[in-house]
């Protein structure tokens, strides 16, 4: 089975709540298979033929029959029962790609490209940072110079920032680092139900060895109440956990306020700041964060590239042992050349953070007006005011939110979906269940713009998403 399939299969997997056998797998890989081939033709019968599947290895992995696999494998196959929609398939005479989906991941932008090649076919800086030949202290300055943009920008000292190989990384040391501190201890952390599942799977993990979690509800608009979590510290909190934005809905948290709260009671504050950076202004300093993680690809540096800021004297203990690198925390020979494109991209996002956001503003505003006028009955997931401007999460009335997504990129338009029937099991975000939304009413689609969104992307949305929803209402 090739990786991306088996990424995939992975995905659908936790979405739906599925634990995947051996056997799973040989049905999957051979249902893929025949829809890529065939299209269309008798399924099971072939399942029975070439694989030797029964009846209920099948209907223990497609519950709702074809409904369970049409969301397995994302096409569209018709059947009179309810549950998952198909998607709906338009033409189109003038075909582009548009790209809603900069909460997911960005492109490199241009000044990374050129710096990425000035790297490798330039700069002649492959040597080993931590060598003490003048090759390596070539790179060992690259290094340098990100860490003291990076610590610039956030006003702390260059000693503060830890390089690491993405966001979820940082976030995963974050935690553990501060809880491993304490494995006799143990003791309680407070978060919130709307983490990122880097940050939910590594507390789950910690679950596991003892360590006491306290999930916090979120307003209905998304925002975390800082009243709330004051009542809910007691002496066992050894950590307050609270990202500053969320990837799915684009809410801006109250992390100053929360920071003051966590500083009164001692108590080390961490907070991703993945979605954040290079978005809003951040001083760890002023909002009293402990620590606080950052990932490239969300500001048009590559994808594999992160780091995490920690306050002088907090102890963390590392997750990888090995050489010394990174002052002791973050073993492994550094991936100089995406340490200096993430520093360069965290520079020109903090010289562009005005006027960009600006720009963002007045294309979420045109946005909502033009989807407001085809689509009264929709509804905005989350806080309008206190959001990136980048970010609409949108609940369309009596819309399946994955055949939606999966029709929109029929005609090349990408955006991510907070609640589609996914594998037959009709999965709803965490984040979305959170805020209480009706999501059997409601499908959830989130756009999110960028650097490259223009006036024609929006408009070629425009002029065939009207005629999407009208045929996946009737379909
Ligand atoms: N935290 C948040 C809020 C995110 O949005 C993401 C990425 O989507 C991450 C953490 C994980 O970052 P990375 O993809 O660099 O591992």
């Amino acid at each position: 089975m090739n990786n991306l399939l088996r990424t995939y299969i992975n995905r659908m997997s936790r979405l739906a709540g599925v634990s995947i056998t051996r056997r799973h797998l040989d049905i999957l890989e051979f249902t893929y298979d025949f829809y890529r081939k065939n299209r269309v033709g008798p399924l099971y019968q072939n399942l029975k033929k070439h694989i030797g599947a029964t009846k209920e290895e099948i209907d223990a992995i497609f519950p709702n029959g074809l409904n369970s696999v049409y969301t397995w494998v994302g096409i569209p196959i018709q059947t009179p029962d309810l549950g998952c929609k198909p998607i709906t398939q338009i033409k189109v005479d003038d075909y582009r790609e548009v790209y809603f989906d900069y909460n997911s991941t960005t492109p490199l932008r241009k000044e990374i490209i050129k710096a990425l090649l000035d790297f490798f076919c330039e700069k002649r800086a492959y040597g080993n940072p931590s060598s003490g030949s003048a090759l390596g202290e070539r790179a060992y300055l690259i290094i340098n110079d990100a860490r003291t943009k990076i610590a610039e920008l956030l006003k702390v000292k260059s000693r503060n920032i830890i390089f690491t190989s993405c966001g979820t990384e940082s976030n995963n040391l974050a935690i553990k680092g501060l809880a491993f501190k304490r494995l006799n201890e143990k003791g309680k952390i407070l978060t919130t139900k709307i983490e990122h599942p880097s940050v939910l799977n590594s507390l789950k993990y910690l679950q596991t060895l003892g360590f006491d979690i306290e999930y916090i509800d979120v307003l209905p608009d998304g925002i975390v109440d800082p009243n709330e979590i004051k009542r809910r510290i007691d002496k066992n909190v050894f950590l307050i956990a609270v990202m500053a934005v969320n990837n799915e809905i684009g809410t801006i948290q109250p992390i100053g306020e929360i920071g003051k709260i966590a500083k009164e009671r001692n108590i080390p504050f961490f907070v991703d700041a993945v979605q954040a950076f290079g978005k809003i202004p951040l001083n760890p300093a002023e909002l009293n964060i402990s620590v606080m993680s950052i990932s490239g690809h969300k500001i048009y540096a590559p994808k594999g590239i992160g780091a995490i800021y920690i306050e002088d004297n907090l102890k963390l203990s590392p997750l990888l042992h090995g050489g010394d690198q990174e002052f002791g925390l973050r073993a492994g020979t550094e991936n100089v050349s995406y340490i200096a494109a993430l520093g360069l991209a965290a520079q020109i996002a903090y010289a562009e953070m005005i006027s960009e956001n600006q720009r963002l503003f007045s294309i979420q505003k045109e946005f909502l007006n033009r989807l407001l006028a085809i689509e009264p009955n929709i509804i905005v997931n989350g806080s309008l005011d206190k959001r990136l401007p980048n970010n609409l999460n949108i609940g369309f009335p009596d819309i399946d939110g994955g055949s939606l997504l999966l029709s929109l990129n029929q005609i090349g338009v990408y955006v991510s979906a907070g609640s589609a029937c996914n594998a037959g099991s009709g999965e709803i975000s965490r984040v979305i269940r959170a805020l209480n939304v009706d999501a059997k009413k409601y499908g959830v689609i989130r756009f999110s713009f960028g650097l490259n969104t223009s006036n024609e992307d929006i408009n070629y949305l425009f002029k065939y998403l009207p005629k999407i929803l009208t045929k996946l209402r009737n379909e």
